[in-house]
């Protein structure tokens, strides 16, 4: 994290119209990305209007991925992009839903805070909104607040009031509204369309925000007569409207941005002095993201959830960083794992097999006869997180124990190699009960996990209930696994690998969690390094 000073901090806030999944959640972190570039300390949060507590409880294939961060906070995918983007390690503070600030409001009521008033939307709940992002900022240069959904939403009202107030309390002039808008375009006339934008911006106007920045999304690039209309009706001059047409990769946005002096005309606005905006980093990275090469890679996903990269977008991003790193096309084939047998054709197209995380025991069989041909064919394997348990049942079934199983998958079964934590046993409900975030993992130094990361020990991020059990890591072992990985505290099984294979491993944590576009997380690296060279 940057350190934290007591100057008074410029707020960016950034909200849609028009429609959802515009990339509203790139686009802040894009603008948070030239800003560090331009060297100021940027700190970054997503306000949920969503009547949740917090993002684990909701459905990753609608929602996509849930983001862990270090200090286990369960969090909307957007976290991701912030600390892909702007390289930095979000906190719980990072992320705060409706559920959560309404929680702690009505335990305040409970506990006689407001006796003898009403609690209201205006001034209790606004308020406390108002607090957690005042709480967030503290320390930093600019911090950039997204509100989730689009204005006219029927949760949110109350978290625009909320950002109209920032600017009557710290000044207008610390503060930024970036509209982030699309344009539609029409087929049979060929024209970009602005209307909608301009309602948008009317909408938000109506709360009392008037933008000073508007972020225009299209397919292709309008032409500079859209632009100004868009400046004209909007009432945002020109150098505040940025055209965003969809881009190759999202990791182009930043630069994006940039073309437009962005960065400039916002240190302008905030009156802060900062560097010559340097990207040359960011666009090198860019042109290996873009790069086509002779070599291409086919990794197949075993998941229950198919066709939606969302749902396991830090896996993605990772496995897509290792591939720019050894310059090899990523191509991935998605695997159906409720329909996996060994003779599913697609087994023998790919190069290597991930299994990503998962819960629930729809899948979970495929899932371990994945694993289990990867041990036979020697064919790379990488499970991150239950996919490490369903490495560990198809080993233990190769070891003659018929009836291995999870408890997550079987309840009853007689063998369970992976079990529940005694202390998880007692814990009711679904919500916040899990291993979250950090861990410490020490390495074994015989393993190729010590010599991928190039250290004894590491911190990595988790989120699950289930634990390989203990009792069976002598028949596990005999079988050839190594445990190359533990939480020392409790001698909880972190990394598993087999030796006498071109590369099986498979972790009990996320490690796709701290990887960067432009610094890949070790196992991810080592990983595809093994596919490029072709095992
Ligand atoms: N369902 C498993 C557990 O709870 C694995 C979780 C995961 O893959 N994130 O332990």
């Amino acid at each position: 994290m940057a350190e934290k000073s007591k100057k008074q901090v410029k707020y960016i806030f950034v909200t849609g119209g028009v429609l959802s999944g515009l990339g509203k959640g790139i686009t802040a972190a894009s603008i948070g990305n030239i800003l560090k570039h331009s060297g100021l300390r940027i700190n970054a949060q997503k306000l949920d209007p969503y009547l949740n507590v917090d993002a684990g409880t909701l459905n990753p294939a609608e929602h996509g991925e849930c983001f862990v961060t270090a200090d286990g906070a369960e969090t909307d995918l957007d976290v991701g992009h912030y600390e892909r983007f702007l390289d930095i390690e979000l906190t719980q503070s990072s992320s705060s839903m409706s559920g959560r600030i309404l929680r702690d409001l009505i335990e305040a009521e409970r506990a006689g805070r407001y006796l003898g008033k009403t609690v209201q939307l205006v001034p209790h709940f606004t308020d406390a909104i108002k607090q957690t992002v005042y709480k967030a900022a503290e320390g930093f240069d600019i911090h950039i607040v997204e509100i989730g959904g689009t204005v006219g939403d029927y949760e949110s009202p109350a978290f625009y009031e909320a950002i109209r107030e920032i600017a009557d309390d710290v000044g207008r002039e610390n503060c930024i509204y970036a509209h982030v808008v699309y344009l539609p375009y029409l087929h049979p006339s060929k024209e970009i369309k602005t209307k909608p934008a301009q309602n948008a911006v009317r909408e938000l106007r109506s709360l009392g925000i008037s933008p000073d920045i508007l972020i225009a999304r299209s397919h292709l690039t309008p032409p500079k007569a859209s632009i100004k209309k868009l400046s004209m009706f909007s009432g945002i001059e020109m150098a505040g409207i940025v055209s965003l047409p969809d881009a190759e990769t999202v990791y182009e946005v930043p630069l994006t941005l940039q073309k437009n002096n962005l960065a400039e005309y916002i240190a302008n606005k905030l009156d802060l002095k900062i560097k010559q905006t340097d990207m040359k980093d960011w666009q090198k990275m860019v042109a290996s993201a873009k790069a086509k090469h002779k070599k291409s890679v086919t990794v197949g996903v075993v998941a229950k959830y198919l066709d939606n990269e969302d749902t396991y977008i830090s896996v993605f991003e990772a496995l897509k960083a290792a591939a720019w790193k050894h310059r090899v096309n990523l191509e991935i084939k998605w695997i159906d794992a409720e329909k996996l047998t060994k003779s599913t054709k697609e087994l023998g197209k790919v190069d290597g097999l991930v299994v990503p995380g998962g819960f629930g025991e729809r899948g979970m069989e495929g899932k371990i006869t994945a694993a289990d041909y990867a041990i036979e064919k020697k064919v790379p394997y990488l499970g991150l997180c239950l996919g490490l348990q369903m490495a560990v049942i198809a080993v233990a079934r190769r070891a003659g124990l018929k009836n291995a199983s999870s408890l997550e998958l079987d309840p009853k079964t007689t063998e369970p190699v992976i079990h529940i934590m005694q202390d998880q046993k007692d814990l009711r409900g679904t919500g916040g009960t899990m291993r979250l975030g950090n861990y410490e993992c020490s390495l074994d130094k015989g393993s190729k996990a010590y010599k991928l990361y190039g250290q004894s020990s590491t911190d990595e991020r988790h989120r699950h209930r289930y634990e390989v059990n203990n009792d069976y890591r002598p028949v596990l072992e005999k079988q050839g696994l190594r445990v190359a990985g533990v939480w020392p505290k409790k001698n909880l099984v972190e990394i598993i690998e087999i030796d006498d294979h071109p590369f099986f491993m498979a972790t009990q944590f996320h490690p796709e969690l701290k990887s960067r576009p432009n610094r890949p997380h070790p196992l991810y690296d080592g990983f595809i390094s093994v596919l490029a060279k072709g095992h």
